[in-house]
């Protein structure tokens, strides 16, 4: 899943709605629950200073930019003396008449119209919810008390959660829900924790302190192991480490097949932390940054020069190298904490207030939701300009499915360009500017696309999602989600045909980059650029080194006319314990 095995206790996390009791208080009663609602004011002062402490010894300087800002609406006036008022004028038990506040304050919030106060709206959920567990008595935060040892159990997971509990160095992360594509299993890996999703049950065995075994290589997960298991699993440890340092030794010879093609390796990032692994791992550029993350690292970030700031850093730190910036992706499982029903930290944070659906990854996401708030995604694309300045920078945007979006955004950016260009910025004229195939529709119209952008980029994720009705986080289709499904492998062929008959360059960026098994497929359908995670490069180049194209093109006009995945999956099988049996076991 995330690979890495890790040894540790679990630290279980439930991030369902606490019960809130509504209950009419006599007079005489009024006064202490008063007394009630200020013991839980002031415990969770003192958890958010606490934290503050914490995350400042840890240098998580944004972590602690958030906590303030939480403390400070702890402290707020109208917060504390409308729940009062609420008690002793209606009688209201504490926990209802905060519920009413906060909802009062959230509606006030909504009517403002800039987006930043909305955005607000979250911090103030999030206080909210504090104080209340406080009140009731429910265990506070999932940053609380976690030990050194920490594996983290928990129904799921958000893309906030996963970055946060990363920072404060969780051992390892299981949760029930999610899959190998879904973006917590993107970020564990993107943050080098082990990590197993999908473990079905867990939450009605696992209790906080037990012993636990994570093995993120094999997706199992072993509670209170004897000491055999133990064993056992530190020799494996041990080996697997020794195979990927092995592995680095790779790190400089080309990244070619055995007939001398060669293929270009870029890695994906999602934080800027990342590029030192990116480097590391002789990525020849970054062929995917998902910047919806950003706001994650800076919680504050504010216009074109913030953007340009956190990119400058992304670009400098590539040292030449290419980076594509793909403008932000927030909806889809980007947006949702599933258990709760709140929205995650980073719908909140985003440059646009989000509203949650019932089917969000067919809703209002992406390029979608940028091009509805064009005053964010001018700042954004303003700052992908500037930087474009720095270094060889590609713009790239998400979850495209007709062209007007292109001709929409591309026409931003001519707008912005012609700003700057009247303001005597520099900035690179002949800018890249591409597009994600990732839905069925984009692919279908892939030729038409190509007459209008720079490249493409691959996004098999959604991709396979989209073309196989089959949600990529949900565990109980996950056994329909195959990358080998013969729609998606004719798919992919068509977009790269056209990108090819265009001399528009493909490059394929979803999760099946990273797999060593698909990359003969890959190949063969005349992929020629691969962006994966970077702790997957060294092992993709191996494997590329021990193939031939030309077999590879022959195997795939086989595998086309092949009617299951699994008739694929078992071929490929086969010829990979022929070609690359030491990488194959
Ligand atoms: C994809 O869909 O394959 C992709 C790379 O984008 P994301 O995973 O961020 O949706
Ligand atoms: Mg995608």
């Amino acid at each position: 899943m995330c690979p890495g095995i890790a040894f540790g206790s679990v630290h279980i996390i439930d991030r369902r709605r606490v019960a809130v009791p509504h209950y009419h208080l006599p007079e005489a009663r009024r006064e202490q629950e008063l007394h009630r609602l200020e013991n839980a004011i002031t415990a969770s002062e003192q958890q958010f200073e606490a934290l503050q402490a914490r995350s400042e010894s840890a240098g998580l300087e944004q972590v602690g930019v958030l906590l303030q800002a939480h403390s400070m609406i702890l402290r707020d006036t109208e917060l504390r003396g409308a729940t009062r008022r609420r008690i002793l004028d209606e009688g209201k038990n504490a926990e209802w008449a905060l519920k009413e506040t906060i909802k009062h304050l959230k509606r006030l919030f909504d009517r403002l119209d800039q987006d930043y106060f909305r955005e607000r709206r979250s911090d103030i959920d999030f206080v909210g919810d504090r104080i209340l567990r406080n009140l009731v008595g429910a265990e506070t935060d999932l940053l609380d008390n976690i030990s050194e040892d920490a594996v983290v159990v928990a129904y799921d997971l958000s893309p906030a959660d996963t970055v946060n509990l990363a920072r404060y160095r969780a051992r390892a992360l299981v949760t029930e829900g999610g899959g190998p594509t879904s973006h917590t299993a993107i970020l564990a890996r993107a943050m080098n924790v082990p990590c197993v999703l999908n473990a079905r049950g867990i939450m009605n065995v696992a209790g906080t302190g037990d012993e636990i075994i994570v093995d993120g290589y094999a997706g199992q997960v072993i509670l209170q192991p004897d000491s055999s298991a133990s064993s056992q699993y530190q020799r494996t440890k041990k080996r697997r480490q020794a195979e990927e340092q092995a592995l680095l030794q790779d790190r400089s010879l080309p990244s070619e097949t055995k007939d001398g093609t060669s293929v270009g390796l870029l890695g994906n990032i999602e934080v800027s932390q990342e590029i030192d692994a990116v480097v590391a791992n002789g990525a020849v550029g970054i062929g995917l940054y998902r910047t919806e993350f950003i706001y994650l690292e800076r919680p504050d970030l504010q216009g074109p020069m913030g953007h340009f700031d956190v990119y400058g850093a992304v670009v400098r730190g590539m040292q030449g190298l290419p980076v594509t910036i793909r403008t932000v992706d927030v909806g889809g499982d980007k947006l949702l904490r599933t258990n709760d029903g709140t929205q995650a930290a980073l719908a909140a944070s985003s440059p646009a207030p989000v509203e949650s659906h019932t089917n969000p990854a067919l809703g209002l996401r992406a390029i979608r939701l940028s091009l509805k708030h064009p005053g964010p995604f001018r700042e954004q694309l303003e700052g992908i300009v500037r930087v474009s300045a720095v270094g060889e920078v590609r713009c790239l945007l998400p979850m495209v499915t007709a062209i007007d979006e292109l001709r929409e955004a591309k026409s931003a950016i001519r707008d912005i360009q012609e700003q700057l260009r009247a303001q005597g910025v520099a900035f690179d004229e002949k800018m890249p500017i591409g597009v994600m195939i990732e839905t069925p529709g984009a692919a279908v119209i892939a030729d038409l696309l190509a007459a209008e952008c720079d490249f493409f980029s691959i996004g098999s994720n959604d991709l396979i999602q989209y073309a196989l009705a089959t949600d990529r986080g949900n565990r109980d289709v996950a056994y329909l989600y195959r990358p080998c499904h013969p729609a998606v492998l004719r798919i992919i062929r068509n977009v790269c045909e056209s990108g090819r008959a265009r001399g528009v360059s493909v490059t394929l960026c979803g999760e099946m980059a990273a797999d060593p098994f698909h990359v003969p497929i890959l190949l063969g359908l005349g992929l020629r650029k691969l962006s994966m995670t970077a702790s997957a490069i060294p092992v993709v180049k191996r494997m590329l080194r021990r193939l031939d194209v030309s077999a590879c093109e022959t195997f795939v006009e086989e595998a086309l006319n092949m009617p299951t995945a699994k008739a694929i999956e078992e071929a490929l099988t086969e010829r990979l314990r022929e070609w690359a049996p030491d990488l194959f076991q």
